[in-house]
């Protein structure tokens, strides 16, 4: 359903990008893992364009785009089938988690308040948010805005929902209460697109796992063949270096 050819991207004279091909069925949980600085983010970033990639083709869901040819109409169509979960959240703040729900689907999608409403509390419901529906984001806890930033990805409908590093930002006890959610959705079988640092999260809920170093994919394949029998040495020291 996803599929990522030759992408390559610079910023200025730095090539973070080197040819990029990565594929993604209906349905997958993919984790993308590697070294700081390898270009994970940003290859995240590149497949909507929030990053416009040097060059390549972005397919989602039969849309091919050409990032040298690309026109502001492929990329809002594009856009359209995809929404994204930031590591610092991006709720706005001043409204309230109800409102920042319902604002990408009324004022992007053009839908009607009343049916956006019922979805945005039954993803509330989903998240274990429904007493904070009228709370500002600043009332809340980390964990707590980010899974209204995962409510609000959910509220756009998308094919696919990409994950930039959902945890990071939290203290560690309440990674957990994000993880659960994600977890959760998975399960109902979205397809999913995880930069991630959580080894355990990636092992057991992904059903593909790419390692990526030096902008490009050093390898990819179920989470056994790349935590158990890596076939790269990169891969391999940096599996141990985290144990
Ligand atoms: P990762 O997610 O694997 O840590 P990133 O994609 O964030 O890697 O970054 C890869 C490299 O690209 C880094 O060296 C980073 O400094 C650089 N980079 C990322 N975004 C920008 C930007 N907007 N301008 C200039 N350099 C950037």
């Amino acid at each position: 359903m996803i599929r990522l050819e030759n992408i390559e991207k610079s910023f200025g004279k730095t090539q973070v990008l080197k040819g990029i091909f990565l594929e993604v069925q209906k349905g997958d949980i993919v984790s993308i893992l590697g070294p700081s600085g390898s270009g994970k983010t940003t290859m995240l970033r590149c497949i909507n364009f929030l990053d416009k990639a040097t060059s390549g083709m972005v397919t989602i869901d039969q849309l091919s785009v050409d990032a040298k040819t690309a026109t502001k109409k492929d990329i809002l169509d594009l856009r359209k089938k995809t929404a994204m979960v930031f590591q610092n959240y991006n709720l706005f703040q001043h409204k309230t988690v109800l409102e920042n729900i319902m604002e990408g689907p009324i004022i992007v999608q053009k839908r009607e308040a009343k049916e956006v409403k019922a979805q945005a509390l039954e993803l509330l419901k989903k998240v274990g948010l429904s007493h904070k529906a009228d709370a500002y984001p600043s009332a809340l806890s980390g964990g707590q805005q980010q899974r209204v930033g995962i409510a609000r990805a959910l509220a756009m409908n998308p094919q696919v929902i990409l994950f930039d590093e959902p945890t990071s930002a939290l203290d560690p006890e309440l990674v957990g209460e994000v993880l659960d959610v994600m977890r959760k959705i998975a399960r109902e079988g979205i397809t999913m697109i995880i930069v991630t640092h959580e080894m355990n999260f990636a092992r057991e809920v992904s059903n593909q796992v790419v390692f990526m170093d030096g902008g490009i994919v050093v390898e990819s394949g179920t989470p056994s063949e790349i935590f158990t029998k890596p076939k790269h040495e990169r891969t391999r020291q940096f599996l141990q270096r985290l144990t």
